[in-house]
């Protein structure tokens, strides 16, 4: 997400005549930011440490910092004493000219500012809409993110998004399978469809549903005759539905992973949690998609050490993994965030503990990854090459389900699929040999 939003950031700086750098440390940079997330309390560390550096660069050469992306208002506040601009990434339409406000020449091209469709009906919704009107200036001609949908009506009390990013609003159908028909036809090859709760989609608005709007997208592989791969990102599984796999195994673009966050494997955490689901209902969309899409890979994400988990607890969520034997998992030691609700709990499980548990759960990711990955030795898969691999002799790619691939050979391009026989594995990738002549040229 926060690439996709730094994509539209690029497009407004670009629009006010600014170059982008790759030394941060550059002499000429006139401007520097950040694009935060507030997922973990790490990540806003780095956020405080590098507008430290930032500052006392300052006191040599002068430029402007803003700060965006989600910050949770205890934060923002904190933020604001140190950044020159802190604003909520939808008012990004209005960066400009709080730029303007520091003595910056006006933008050398303004933006075209679009009326927002449901402004009259909700504040929000308008301005969200405002910000996907900026065309991005996308990082990759063969990956791209497409944001669908903002915001989070479900209030896990882990979570700070429903105060960072505020309440579900979908973006509109057809603009977004306008986006992506555009970068299908420019030869872009894996699209990511982007959003907070990305399932939820549609429920708040009278827009396509998930399932219908997946659909969409796999009758434009059909009528484009493309060759890509479609992906979304993140999902609740309490919003996986039947007809959304039944959907995903009718479309070929349409790609057989399914990210899955499980977050703990005990009833009990669960509904601490706020999940609103039970470890049953889990299971019965693992057995449907396995069921359904029997190649699709299965990805999650963990928290270890939610406050009150015992022992017992953690040890279901250890079976939960070995149960369901996911390719990837992030997983992740709790941490309180200000402003959700778990946070006015006491963080009872200590950090040596929680980094236990962190550690088992990577062992048994490792081991049950090597396990499937093992089953796939001598197979043919299709990959997307996506770079060069640091050794010389080799390309980098995935596959389908996102498994991270080394292939051998470095004549074929990158944007190219490529089939190849695997070879050998790793815990959490591949490695694979391409088949002669099956290199599929990007339009
Ligand atoms: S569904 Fe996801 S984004 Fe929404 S509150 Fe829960 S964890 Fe946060």
């Amino acid at each position: 997400m926060n690439r996709s939003d730094a994509e539209r950031i690029r497009t407004v700086l670009n629009s006010m005549g600014y170059e982008e750098s790759d030394d941060e440390d550059d002499p000429d940079i006139g401007i520097k930011g950040v694009v935060s997330c507030s997922v973990r309390q790490k990540a806003i560390d780095r956020v405080y440490g590098r507008i430290r550096k930032w500052n006392a660069q300052r006191s040599r050469r002068s430029f402007l910092t803003f700060l965006t992306g989600c910050v949770l208002p205890v934060d923002q506040k904190k933020f604001r004493e140190l950044f020159d601009i802190v604003f909520p990434i939808d008012t990004l339409m209005d960066f400009p000219d709080m730029i303007c406000h520091y003595g910056v020449p006006t933008p050398i091209s303004s933006l075209a500012r679009p009326v927002p469709k449901r402004v009259d009906q909700n504040k929000n919704a308008g301005r969200i809409e405002n910000f996907w009107s900026i065309k991005p200036s996308y990082t990759s001609g063969i990956e791209a993110y497409v944001p669908i949908q903002n915001g989070c009506n479900k209030f896990c009390s882990f979570c700070a998004v429903p105060y960072t990013r505020g309440r579900e609003v979908s973006r509109p159908s057809e603009d977004i399978l306008s986006e992506l028909r555009q970068l299908v036809e420019n030869g872009c090859r894996s699209i990511t469809l982007l959003g907070q709760n990305v399932n939820s989609y549609g429920l708040d608005s009278h827009e396509l549903s998930f399932p219908e709007l997946m659909k969409a997208v796999g009758k434009i592989g059909v009528e484009t005759q493309k060759r890509f791969w479609t992906y979304f990102t993140s999902p609740h599984p309490r919003d996986i539905t039947r007809e959304l796999l039944e959907i995903m195994a009718c479309y070929d673009v349409l790609a057989k992973q399914i990210h899955l966050p499980l977050q703990s494997g005990d009833d009990r955490v669960l509904s601490r949690m706020n999940r609103n689901h039970c470890m049953d209902r889990y299971r019965q969309v693992v057995q449907d998609i396995r069921r359904m899409l029997p190649d699709a890979t299965l990805f999650t994400d963990i928290i270890v050490g939610f406050p009150g988990e015992s022992c017992e607890q953690f040890e279901r969520t250890a079976e939960a993994m070995r149960e369901f034997r996911y390719d990837m998992a992030y997983i992740a030691q709790y941490s309180p965030r200000p402003g959700a609700l778990s946070s006015q709990w006491e963080d009872d499980v200590s950090k040596v503990e929680k980094e236990r548990r962190y550690r088992a759960l990577n062992e048994i990711l490792r081991s049950e990854a090597m396990k499937v990955n093992k089953e796939r030795i001598g197979k043919r898969l299709t990959v997307l090459i996506t770079g060069r691999h640091r050794k010389e002799g080799f390309l980098t790619g995935y596959t389908e389900g996102r498994i991270p691939v080394k292939i051998k050979g470095s004549s074929m391009g990158i944007g190219n699929f490529v089939d190849i026989v695997v070879t050998s594995v790793k815990e959490l990738s591949i490695e694979g040999t391409a088949m002669a002549s099956t290199a599929d040229q990007a339009s």
